[in-house]
């Protein structure tokens, strides 16, 4: 029951541009209006007796509440805005009748406060919007208190209907104040969370290279200088590879640039199954890919990347029914402390250039 009646409370605006969180607090505002508006006319009505003036106010606070469960329907049709301003005439409305009839001291003007808080909410409102309400709240308000006489009411002064009225309606702007608050402080969650999701996830595209699904040179270059931080006073050893494939630019030619993809997609493949659990690899360049192994030799590092070009030699790769076969080169340095990462990279680098040289499909070490 509870379940439903939040589900319809929170159902979409009826129009595309406003913020669903500010209509629901608008609903939610509104039920609660009517809720306590329905029980205030019934316990001002049961306690009149012969009293004309209370009975009258009892009627006309039902009716209030009617006219709210009114604008609740409507909340479903209408602007946001149109039906909080309505609901604004509406609450003024109340406050000037119920603080002619109880005095200023029975405090409806207190849920117009509320109301402001709730203007002050909608998120695709200007703040120079916000302000001309507060204004407005508080000129409705100034006007109230102007208008109406201070402390007599239709109660007396020591009757405790008086009290029920004064303490209903302060419990009543406290519990609605605590709402908006509620929403204020959820929706500030919400947001702060998404932000963080959207954040992790731009930076993940920002380090993923679209093609191989493989992470990026900016990647790289983050996770290098953490890796030197990491390693800087540890005995483990660190190797740094580059690998390059050899007449790439044969296989675009012979077999189109799409199978030249395919290639890059199949070896990313290859590359992430050698360093799980070793390090990294990334797409440093066109067809190039850097591996940094954290924890191991070189020694040991050659083998594996030896184990790898030769698996990548003897694979046949079909791309819509064309074979191919391809090679790889790879430059290998051990990360030395003194020198740095730049001077390891760099290294590597001069030594896939020497594998080129020297005929290729080779691990230099
Ligand atoms: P070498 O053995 O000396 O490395 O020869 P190579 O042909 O591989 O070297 P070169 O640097 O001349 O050519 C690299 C080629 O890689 C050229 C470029 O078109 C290709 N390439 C780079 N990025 C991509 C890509 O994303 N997709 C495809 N299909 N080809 C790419
Ligand atoms: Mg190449
Ligand atoms: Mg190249």
């Amino acid at each position: 029951m509870i379940n439903k009646i939040r589900d319809k409370l929170k159902q979409e605006p009826a129009y595309a541009n406003e913020s669903a969180s500010f209509l629901y607090l608008i609903r939610v505002t509104l039920l609660m209006m009517f809720v306590y508006y329905l029980a205030l006319g019934i316990f001002v009505l049961a306690g009149s007796g012969i009293d004309k003036t209370a009975s009258y106010l009892g009627v006309i606070v039902l009716a209030l509440s009617v006219i709210n469960l009114l604008l609740l329907y409507f909340s479903y049709k209408l602007h946001a805005g149109t039906v909080l301003y309505c609901l604004l005439i509406l609450t003024a409305v109340i406050s000037y009748i119920l603080t002619g009839g109880f005095g200023w001291r029975a405090s409806f003007h207190y849920v117009l406060y509320a109301l402001l808080f709730v203007f002050w909410y909608n998120p695709l409102n200007s703040i120079k919007a916000k302000v001309v309400s507060s204004a407005l709240v508080a000129l409705v308000v100034s006007i109230i208190s102007l208008r109406t006489p201070l402390g007599i009411s239709v109660y007396e002064e020591n009757d405790v209907r008086l009290r029920v009225v004064i303490y209903g309606n302060l419990t009543y702007a406290a519990i609605l104040l605590s709402v908006v608050a509620y929403f204020y402080c959820t929706q500030y969650i919400e947001a702060e969370r998404k932000l963080h999701l959207y954040n992790r996830e731009l930076k993940k595209l920002a380090e993923t290279d679209p093609l191989t699904k493989l992470n990026n040179r900016r990647f790289a270059e983050d996770e290098l200088a953490e890796l030197e931080k990491k390693y800087e006073n540890e005995e483990e050893a660190v190797c740094i590879c580059i690998g390059d494939i050899d007449h790439f630019k044969h296989v675009n030619d012979n077999y189109g640039h799409d199978a030249g993809d395919y290639i890059l997609v199949r070896l990313a493949g290859f590359f992430r199954e050698l360093m799980k659990d070793r390090g990294f690899v990334v797409r440093w360049g066109g067809e190039e890919f850097l591996f940094a192994f954290a924890g191991v030799n070189g020694d040991d590092a050659k083998i594996l990347l030896d184990d790898l070009r030769i698996e990548i030699e003897n694979t046949e790769f079909v791309f819509k029914g064309q074979q191919i076969r391809i090679t790889v080169t790879f430059g290998l340095e051990e990360y030395d402390r003194y020198s740095g990462m730049q001077a390891a990279i760099k290294t590597a680098d001069q030594k896939l250039y020497m594998g080129k040289e020297s005929g290729r499909n080779r691990v230099v070490f």
